[in-house]
């Protein structure tokens, strides 16, 4: 498919589709949390940045060849499961029984389908087997073992729970047993309960909207426990007429708080801007129940909002203009 660079309104550019002339944009997160810069190594810090360009750029190539926003979604979290970088995938963090448990979901806004599943232990993408339960399953969500089960049914590669372990994660794990989390922020610069995990929105060329996210969920938790990542309407939702909302952040608040569906049901009902919908959600309600977290959401016109009430939140977007943007911090 061939892109033009459409100039309209003053000089403002617009990657349109050579075909459609709608636009396509994509952002990503790679969780929420204490981030600082004075806690990060360069190094260290150079290492997120690529890998959060690698994704952002994996899913922009599928929408700029013509492909579908849920391909694109996809394909953006790989990569951040592929890495040790991010709490979802290869780098997720332990149970309390120092086991790795994955939960992801996708949400697909043309016609409302999602999938989700949760518990998992032997799939190395659990957004690609997300994506196949909405794809091929009548249910929208499975756990654990039926997930599997359902993984296996669909021809699924396996993997060792080993294949999750990372000394890294293992070591949080020790500190945060040991109740000594505040070493951890100074060691390893990262916030050693709930950071990391990975979501992406898009839209794509006709106008569709998608939105998933996937995790190890939190350092420490009790084993079965489940977060908002999987369960749509809490860490993820879509819907073409609204929005789509990848969250991330404190689950069991997003939960109590439907986070991703009530950003999109604020766009909805109230006909406000997307930016001030996830504002009232994140810098008001969330807050005022002392749970922090943050959202990358896509509106209709494909304009792209962050919002987030922790330090800082990995993130990238490449938008509507082609803009390609990566930042950590606050500002940068
Ligand atoms: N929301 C995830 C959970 O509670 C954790 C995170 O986003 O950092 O499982």
């Amino acid at each position: 498919m061939r892109y033009i660079l459409s100039v309209v309104l003053m000089l403002s550019v617009t990657m349109v589709d050579a075909d459609t002339g709608k636009p396509i944009a994509i952002a990503i997160h790679g969780g929420a949390g204490t981030l600082l810069k004075e806690n990060m190594s360069e190094e260290v810090e150079a290492a997120y940045r690529a890998t959060l360009e690698d994704s952002v750029r994996a899913g922009y190539e599928i929408l700029k060849a013509g492909g579908g926003s849920r391909e694109a979604v996809m394909a953006a979290i790989v990569v951040m499961e592929d890495s040790v970088l991010f709490n979802a995938g290869k780098g997720a963090v332990f149970t309390s029984d120092r086991r790795v448990e994955l939960d992801a979901s996708i949400m697909d806004g043309s016609d409302l389908n999602a999938g989700a599943v949760t518990g998992i232990r032997h799939i190395r993408n659990p957004i690609r087997l997300a994506n196949e339960v909405l794809e091929h399953s009548v249910h929208v969500m499975f756990m654990g073992e039926g997930a599997e089960s359902f993984a296996r049914s669909r021809g699924f590669e396996f993997v060792d729970n080993d294949y999750f372990y990372t000394e890294r994660r293992r070591k949080q794990l020790e500190r945060v047993q040991a109740g000594n989390t505040e070493t951890a922020l100074s060691e390893d610069f990262t916030d050693d309960q709930k950071l990391g995990t990975v979501g992406a929105v898009a839209m794509d060329s006709r106008g569709n909207i998608a939105a998933g996210t996937s995790t190890g969920g939190m350092t420490n938790k009790q084993f079965g426990r489940i977060g908002d990542s999987p369960i749509i309407g809490a860490g993820t939702y879509a819907d073409n007429d609204a929005c789509g909302i990848s969250g991330t952040g404190h689950g069991e608040y997003f939960i109590r708080t439907s986070v991703a569906h009530d950003i999109c049901a604020r766009v909805l009902y109230k006909g406000i801007p997307l930016q001030q919908a996830a504002d009232e959600v994140i810098l008001h309600r969330l807050v005022d129940m002392e749970a922090e977290g943050g959202i990358i959401g896509i509106d209709r016109n494909a304009n792209i909002v962050f919002s987030f009430n922790s330090k800082g939140m990995y993130r990238a977007a490449i938008d509507r203009e082609g803009a390609l943007s990566v930042k950590i911090f606050k500002h940068q």
